[in-house]
């Protein structure tokens, strides 16, 4: 029996090491790029033309820190055709190719709030999605200052976007794509709702949400046909998300692991590094904790919560417990961490919630 196990064990070993070899001979290396090119070019993309479903695909679920498992800010809003995104993060751009989403089909970006985490990766979003094919210009949506982005970015990019046209020909580079419009708008106050967008059978509504010191933080109600989805942009606990998110299908959430951030600014005193320790403890003041997104979720009826703007990065998997704790004392169930390449489809004309990933 042993004298087997050794024949067989050596067997695998012999094997291993002609695979280790041959995978150094260029003949063997280049037929295996050559597969690898063509299975990956030749992979379906994400299909979001479906007239009658409303589609999300998270594009990044972090925050403003460096995690290798979430980008910044950035949810697409697929709905009869018409492709948005909420926020474009850090990362988001790069996301959503590894997810082989077609990004030609980007119309505009609405914008939760101009913060650096929510509009960094703009410049990488335009370009990209030129690239892929957008042949209209971008829109942005958002609050006052979203006009600056807007020309910052096409002033910023012009010497790269003039040489595209120059180098891959107009046909290619279409001129008018390169173009970044804006619109930007204010919610007269927080008991009123303003609809941004009303077309066809797709409804977008913006509302006041309370991210302190900004004066215009703005939470988004998508709704289309008889499906909505709601996005609390960055928050406190606000009763806003209650009132204009009542009975949502979905509740995207922003969340900060209060738990871990408390234990962080004390490591951060404990450590001299005080200045870090105070822009943390502000951060935390004007954030909602799992917990408290739970019980808005419970107030509003939203039938699944989502959670997003997921901060701090928790590469330790004890973290993620610390993160939820509590939550499943409100909300039993219906809540879920989101992450990148998660994709949500709600199709018109029933009660389902499609969930899976990309
Ligand atoms: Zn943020
Ligand atoms: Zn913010």
């Amino acid at each position: 029996m042993k004298r087997i196990f050794l024949y067989g064990l050596g067997t695998v070993i012999a094997l291993v090491a002609l695979v280790v070899v041959a995978l150094r001979v260029p003949v063997i290396q280049d037929i295996v790029l050559e597969r690898g090119a063509n299975a990956v070019v030749s992979g379906d993309t994400v299909d979001l033309s479906d007239p009658d479903a409303l589609t999300l695909i998270f594009c990044g679920t972090g925050g403003p820190f460096p995690d290798p498992e979430r980008a910044g800010p950035c949810t697409l809003v697929a709905a009869g055709g018409r492709v948005f995104l909420i926020d474009s993060g850090t990362g988001g751009a790069q996301r959503l190719q590894q997810l082989r989403v077609p990004m030609g089909t980007l119309e505009g970006v609405f914008y939760t709030h101009l913060h650096s985490d929510h509009i960094a990766g703009l410049g990488d979003i335009a370009m990209n999605s030129w690239a892929a094919g957008r042949s209209a210009p971008l829109e942005l949506y958002g609050p006052p200052g979203v006009e600056g982005l807007a020309k910052g970015t096409f002033d910023a990019f012009g010497i790269d976007s003039k040489s595209r046209i120059d180098h891959h020909g107009a046909a290619v580079f279409v001129p008018p794509a390169q173009e970044i419009r804006s619109t930007a708008f204010v919610v007269a106050s927080r008991d009123e709702s303003l609809v941004v967008m009303e077309e066809g059978d797709l409804k977008i509504t913006a509302f006041k949400v309370d991210h302190v010191p900004l004066e215009n933080a703005y939470g988004y109600r998508v709704d289309f046909k008889d499906r909505s989805v709601v996005f609390s942009g960055d928050t406190v606990k606000d009763t806003n998300m209650v009132r204009f998110g009542a009975d949502a299908d979905v509740m995207v959430h922003e969340v900060m692991g209060m738990a871990n951030i408390h234990t962080i600014i004390g490591a951060l005193q404990d450590n001299g590094l005080s200045r870090q320790a105070k822009i943390l403890t502000d951060a935390s003041e004007v954030h909602t904790s799992p917990v408290d997104a739970a019980e808005i979720a419970n107030e509003a009826n939203a039938e699944l919560l989502i959670y997003n703007h997921i901060v701090p990065p928790m590469p330790l998997g004890v973290m993620e417990d610390i993160f939820m704790r509590g939550v499943s004392d409100v909300r039993s169930e219906g809540v879920m961490l989101g992450y990148d390449g998660l994709q949500v489809r709600l199709p018109a004309g029933s009660d389902e919630i499609e969930v899976g990933g990309l």
